[in-house]
């Protein structure tokens, strides 16, 4: 297992990738004879992530194998950093575990969306490993 590199390393590696892919030519899969294989790119970095036949039945790989790379390591695209699980509180009951009192019982009422006041979130992995409260920064 490689070490996951940080933000800024993995922020890096895809930006140089990125200058690479805009200096290579971009094959346009409607101009292309029929018959001919079919270029898929990465939709992080925009290199090539896969070549399949005109006619194939599998999807495409969505990342080239360097951007698989990170994903497989908690890459987000999305937020532009890496994600890590980590168990915060619950933000519907703000962890106590439960949601008011049955208007009818009047018993607390358990909170639906988690167990004992905890959920599992996705939160930025710089946020987990800092000093930072983790309630505070979620993603
Ligand atoms: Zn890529
Ligand atoms: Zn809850």
């Amino acid at each position: 297992m490689t070490q996951r590199p940080t933000d800024e390393q993995a922020r890096e590696q895809i930006a140089a990738r990125k200058a690479e892919a805009a200096n290579r030519p971009r094959i346009d899969n409607s101009s292309l004879r029929a018959g001919a294989p079919m270029t898929y790119y990465c939709r992080i970095c925009s290199l090539v992530a896969d070549v399949l036949p005109e006619d194939h039945n599998s999807r495409p790989r969505p990342h080239c194998d360097e951007c698989t790379k990170l994903v497989a390591q908690g890459w987000s695209a999305k937020e532009n950093c890496f994600l890590d699980y980590a168990i915060v509180d619950c933000g519907e009951c703000h962890g106590r575990g439960h949601h008011g009192r049955d208007c009818y019982t009047k018993r607390l009422r358990t909170c639906g969306s988690c167990d004992d006041g905890k959920v599992k979130r996705r939160i930025a992995a710089a946020v987990i490993a800092g000093p930072f409260d983790p309630d505070k920064v979620v993603c």
